[in-house]
């Protein structure tokens, strides 16, 4: 089995913690394309060193066998990550989410696709639940890593918090006609009452709390006279429920 298959690999364990190891099991696509964006960005620095290195490697891997090329590449890839360090940003996130031991078994991370970046909660029967984390490739190694995962580990940090109250349903709204428009408005809310107690805690950019709360104010069809209310709606801590209910009664925000 090739390095970038076997999740031991890419094994992480909070210091010192009895707790169940999560694994962090990395999508080979995702990596490849980390590593060729990581790559490029050193060319465009004018540091062809690297580059040079990861082609006489992948060259000695075409002359393999198909059947065995493709694990070869992969191990290729994840050990250049690991160099890069493009791994450290996802870890260092997760030890910061303090997420309760053995909530999470497993955070697998994928590219993004046409549904776009971000990371959802997947419950499993008698076991730790999954975190699907979508990425752009090219986020790994840049200083827009951190900020974009502080912001979507806290959704899940939400999703586990008995009281934050999700109880796995996902519906919202009274029928067809108004799901998705409730659906939205929640995204909004959510995102913005995130920004601001990241901001709050001094972990994220209060110009940008203030940027989503506004865009949250839009969504939910207020008035820009409506935001400073919204904004101290926003500092407290939310709860599915009132989420919901301001979702669909976007008036009680006032
Ligand atoms: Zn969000």
């Amino acid at each position: 089995m090739s390095e970038g298959l076997d999740p031991r690999a890419a094994r992480w364990r909070r210091d010192g913690a009895a707790a169940p190891a999560l694994v962090v099991r990395w999508e080979p696509d995702l990596m490849a394309r980390a590593v060729s964006d990581e790559l490029a960005r050193h060319v465009a620095r004018g540091s062809f060193v690297d580059e040079q290195r990861y082609r006489r490697a992948a060259d000695l891997l075409y002359g393999l066998p198909p059947e065995q090329r493709e694990a070869e590449f992969q191990a290729l890839d994840v050990r250049m990550a690991r160099e890069f360090g493009l791994h450290t940003g996802l870890e260092d996130a997760l030890e910061q989410a303090g997420w309760p031991a053995g909530a999470v078994a497993e955070v697998v991370v994928t590219p993004a696709t046409g549904r776009g970046e971000g990371a959802d909660l997947r419950p499993r029967a008698g076991a730790g639940a999954v975190v699907l984390l979508a990425l752009e490739p090219a986020r790994l190694g840049t200083r827009a890593l951190a900020p974009f995962l502080r912001h979507e580990l806290m959704h899940i940090s939400d999703l586990l918090d008995p009281e934050f109250g999700y109880d796995g349903d996902r519906r919202l709204g009274d029928g067809v006609g108004t799901e998705v428009r409730v659906r939205e408005r929640y995204h909004a809310l959510w995102c913005a009452s995130i920004d601001a107690r990241l901001a709050t805690a001094g972990r994220a950019d209060p110009a940008l709390a203030e940027a989503s709360a506004s865009r949250a104010v839009r969504t939910l069809g207020l008035e820009p006279g409506d935001l400073p209310a919204a904004q101290s709606w926003l500092a407290e801590r939310p709860t599915h429920s009132r989420l919901r209910a301001c979702a669909e009664s976007p008036g009680l925000l006032r």
